[in-house]
Parts: structure tokens; C-alpha cells; sequence
């Protein structure tokens, strides 16, 4: 008998004995630092000579691990193995398939914090925004797991005379699994062991800039017990491995989460046919965001400035989900832009790995450069009010920066940022809020913030994206509650955490016998 879902509880860090706990995990951590990983290819360890050297983003000089690093040979090699295996896997029962997924999670749990300690030291995370991450990726496999049973029973059928008739959902081939560095556990965790319960083999290729956590995972998932081959890690570059993998005619799906441009690729790539391939690849695509918080005239403006620090600034903005875009109504627009500046002015910006810092680096050098670039361009744009400096001597730090009055058509009112830049914007009414809210070619979350029934009403219909929140922040979606994904340009509207996910990764035979 399996227990109903519950989403894993946080950590209240305002008690001693979970700030010891996770100070303990912090000091073990430190001890592996340095430490080399293998590739894994059907249970088999290789040890390349290239490597991916893995740094922490607060702590630039330091080496969290070292990975690793496959070619285009090992990448075939990887791709065959999984092949093979998935004759075997497909026919294994889904029951026990989810069985696995209960145990990783148990396991995952028992290591909570050993995980979370790796995520401030390699991704820059802070301890709440670490200890959020892997109560997701638990949440993901106890999710799944029930999600496998339910869809491993009986599918209801219109019954017929004369006729026995089913339908049986089975698992599609070899998947290649290619998740984002800024949920390097919970969304890596989610994407691999989703498609792996359905029954598919995949290859893992994880994110360069957070490949010692997805090492641990993989770690993880054999001590579990899970059969060699179902996962195979493979770190290395998206130019030769992710493309060779991409197009190769093995592959029966992709599975992305990242930016627009490399999901556009692997989009483009996936629809051409290579020679010897017998179906046509699917592609499950979540990519960016510009999502935005609106603030109507009678909202909270307490409430709502805290749900916009919140969502602009944790983990440094880094989220696709994070709200880049305040839009505000004329007549309390000075007074949330004074005191979002206030709330943002209060965060303590720091190497992570002190349970102070609630504000850490952004994750490497090129998205330093970047995000600097936006601010520059943003100053000329509008109206510089908070941050807009940066500080990449130690770690790559750059502060929580407001820049106001942006108009909706601005770059830095259009294009993702992917760090700690909030674009605040005038709207001249609710109508005019709605217009600037769904003027971008994104569709990912959103929040409004109003108290009058019917313009709750008017927004939950004409606002347009695929987590739409009111009068709360718009990050933060909880498996089994808030099902993620979201429109147009920000991907294929997956859905995970929800009960049409396992559904990507499977296709349903329709069984009809004759009495
Ligand atoms: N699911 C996360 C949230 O609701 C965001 C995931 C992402 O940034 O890719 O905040």
C-alpha cells in the first residue's frame, strides 16, 4: 500500500539543531572537494583524460570536483549500451520500476542535507534555496512513483460487445536528458527519473557548470539498486556530445530544460531525419522566461512587494520563473517601487555557505558578462534605483538592481536576463497592466496582486502564461500542486510535477480482442 503524495517539508534553519545538521553536511562536503567522478556507461566507470573541472561560483578558485569528459566514441558507446538495455528495462514492471524511485527517494531523504551542502558550494545557492531544490527532487520521485502505478492500472475504454478492450501505456526508447545548472538536483532529478519509470533508458548529460551534484545523483541512484545502464551519466560539451546525441538515429526522445537558443536547437536538430531512424523524435523543451508580477490599485503593496523581492532575487534571479518584470499601477507605483528598493536594500548578499547570506553569486564568468551587459543597457533604458554594481574578484557577485520606469518594448523589458535585474514598468490601468503582463514571446509564470473578485477574474482569464499565481510570488511551484510548464517560447508546456508528465515520455497501444 503506497501513501498518499505529501510534499517533503522544509528545513526551519531558526532552529539550532537543523543549523548544526546542516553545518555538519557543509564540513563533509568540504572534505570531498576536489574530488574525481567517472563517467558511467552501463554501470561501467570510465575515467577520461578531458575533463570538466567544476569551480564554486562564490569562490571562484575553487574546485568542487572534477568530472570526466566524454567524446563523440563514448558518447555511441553510451547510446548502444542504452539501446540493449532498454529490451530489458521496458519489460520490467512498472510497479517495481516506481519501487526503485521510492527507495532514491528514501535514500535522497536520509542525505538531505549532504545534498544541499553540495548545491551552496557548486551552484552558489543559499541554505533555504539548497534545501528547497532537494525536497523537490524527493518530491519528484514520490510523484512519479504513484504517477507510474496509477497509469500502469486499468485506462478506462468505452466497453464494446463481443470485445476485450484496453489500453496499455508503454515507454518509447533510449531519451537523452539534458537539464538546466540552476535546479541542478530537483529538475535533473525529475527529468531522468520521470522518463526512467516509464520504462525508457537514458543518457544523462548534465549541466557543466553542476556536474559533481548530478554525480552524486547518479551515485545515488546505484546504491538504490537501480539496473546498469538505465541511466548513463555522461558529462561533455553540447557542441560535439549533446549535438551527436541529439541526431542520433537511436534516439527516441529528447528531454531539455535550459535557455531558448540551445531549445530551439535541439528542437531544429530533433525534427531532421537521420539515416537508419524509425520515428519521428519528440522533444520536451522548457526554456526561459520574462515573467512578470502585476500590481493593481487595491492590491497588498506590502504583500506584493515582498512576493516581488522574492521572486526577482532568489537564487539571484536565476530561475525561469523569476519575476523580471513589475508592472504597477500608476497610483501606488512610487510607493511598491520605494518599497520593493527597501525589501532588496535588506538582502544579505555573501558566500552562501553562511546561513546569512541570503543573496549568493550568480554561477560562472559568462553569465557575470552578461547579466552586466543588461544592466548597462537597462541604465540607458530607464531609471537606475538600487545595485547596478558588480564584483567578480572572489566569487561572481553582482547586486539586486531595480531599474524603473522601462518601458514594455525595452530590451530589458523583453529579453531574459537570467540574473538579479528587475525592470519595473507603469501601467496606466488594470487593462493597460494586462496588455504590458502578456506583451512578451515568453508564457512561462505570473502573478497579480489585486483584492477586487473581478479583476481576479478578468486576470485569471486574459492573463496569459502557464503558472499564473494571485496574491503570491511567482516561483516557488510545488510537485503535485502547481504542475509547471509554460507557453509559446518558453517550451513545450511539459507540465512537470503533474499527471500529464509521464505521458511525454510513453505512447499508448489500444489492445481490442474479438470474443
Ligand atoms: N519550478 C521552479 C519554480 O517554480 C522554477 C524552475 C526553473 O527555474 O527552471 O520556481
Amino acid at each position: 500500500m503506497i501513501k498518499e503524495f505529501t510534499p517533503e517539508p522544509l528545513t526551519d534553519f531558526s532552529k539550532e539543531e537543523n543549523r548544526k545538521a546542516f553545518e555538519a553536511a557543509l564540513e563533509l562536503v568540504k572534505s570531498q572537494l576536489g574530488k574525481e567522478y567517472p563517467l558511467i556507461i552501463n554501470g561501467e566507470k570510465i575515467f577520461t583524460e578531458k575533463k570538466i573541472v567544476s569551480y564554486n561560483p562564490a569562490k571562484k578558485d575553487e574546485v568542487i570536483g572534477v568530472v570526466s569528459k566524454a567524446n563523440q566514441e563514448l558518447a555511441e558507446k553510451a547510446i548502444q549500451e542504452a539501446a540493449k538495455k532498454f529490451e530489458e528495462w521496458k519489460r520490467f514492471p512498472a510497479e517495481g520500476r516506481a519501487r526503485l524511485l521510492f527507495k532514491a527517494a528514501a535514500i535522497l531523504r536520509r542525505r538531505k542535507h549532504e545534498f544541499s551542502a553540495t548545491m551552496v558550494y557548486e551552484a552558489g545557492k543559499s541554505w533555504a534555496e539548497a534545501d528547497a531544490d532537494t525536497a523537490e527532487a524527493i518530491d519528484f520521485m514520490e510523484y512519479y512513483g504513484r504517477e507510474m502505478v496509477r497509469l500502469a492500472g486499468p485506462q478506462k475504454v468505452t466497453p464494446l460487445d463481443g470485445e476485450t478492450n484496453d489500453l496499455v501505456y508503454i515507454p518509447l526508447g533510449v531519451g537523452i536528458i539534458i537539464p538546466p545548472w540552476n535546479f541542478p538536483l530537483a529538475i535533473l532529478v525529475g527529468m531522468t527519473t520521470g522518463a526512467v519509470v516509464s520504462g525508457n533508458t537514458v543518457i544523462l548529460k548534465p549541466a557543466s557548470a553542476t556536474p559533481v551534484i548530478a554525480a552524486k545523483f547518479a551515485e545515488l541512484l546505484e546504491e538504490a539498486g537501480i539496473p546498469a545502464g538505465v541511466v548513463n551519466y555522461l558529462p561533455g560539451s553540447g557542441g560535439e556530445v549533446g549535438d551527436y546525441l541529439v541526431e542520433h538515429p537511436l534516439t527516441r526522445f529528447i528531454s531539455f530544460t535550459g535557455s531558448r537558443e540551445i531549445g530551439l536547437r535541439i528542437t531544429e536538430k530533433a525534427a531532421k531525419i537521420s539515416p537508419g531512424q524509425k520515428w519521428i523524435k519528440r522533444v520536451v523543451a522548457e526554456m526561459g522566461g520574462k515573467d512578470a508580477i502585476l500590481v493593481d490599485h487595491d492590491a497588498d503593496l506590502n504583500d506584493a512587494a515582498n512576493a516581488i523581492v522574492a521572486s526577482a532575487y532568489g537564487f539571484q534571479g536565476q530561475k525561469c520563473s523569476a519575476c523580471s518584470r513589475a508592472i504597477v499601477h500608476k497610483d501606488v507605483y512610487d510607493e511598491v517601487l520605494n518599497l520593493v528598493t527597501e525589501k532588496a536594500k535588506a538582502l544579505s548578499i555573501g558566500d552562501p555557505v553562511n546561513v546569512k547570506n541570503n543573496f549568493g553569486p550568480v554561477i560562472d564568468k559568462a553569465a557575470f558578462d552578461s547579466i552586466n551587459r543588461y544592466i548597462e543597457i537597462g541604465k540607458k533604458e530607464g531609471r537606475l534605483v538600487l545595485g547596478g554594481n558588480s564584483d567578480d574578484s572572489v566569487g561572481y557577485f553582482i547586486e539586486p538592481t531595480i531599474i524603473a520606469d522601462v518601458d514594455s518594448k525595452a530590451v530589458i523589458g523583453q529579453e531574459e536576463i537570467f540574473g538579479p535585474v528587475l525592470a519595473v514598468i507603469k501601467a496606466e490601468d488594470f487593462e493597460d497592466g494586462v496588455r504590458i503582463f502578456n506583451d512578451t514571446e515568453y508564457g512561462l509564470t505570473g502573478s497579480l496582486f489585486a483584492r477586487s473578485r473581478e479583476t481576479i477574474e478578468k486576470g485569471r482569464e486574459e492573463l496569459h502564461c502557464g503558472n499564473l499565481y494571485f496574491n503570491r510570488k511567482s516561483t516557488g511551484a510545488i510537485v503535485g500542486a502547481h504542475p509547471f510548464g509554460g507557453f509559446n517560447m518558453s517550451g513545450t508546456d511539459s507540465k512537470t510535477g503533474g499527471q500529464d508528465y509521464l505521458l511525454l515520455f510513453m505512447q499508448l497501444k489500444s489492445i481490442s480482442e474479438k470474443l
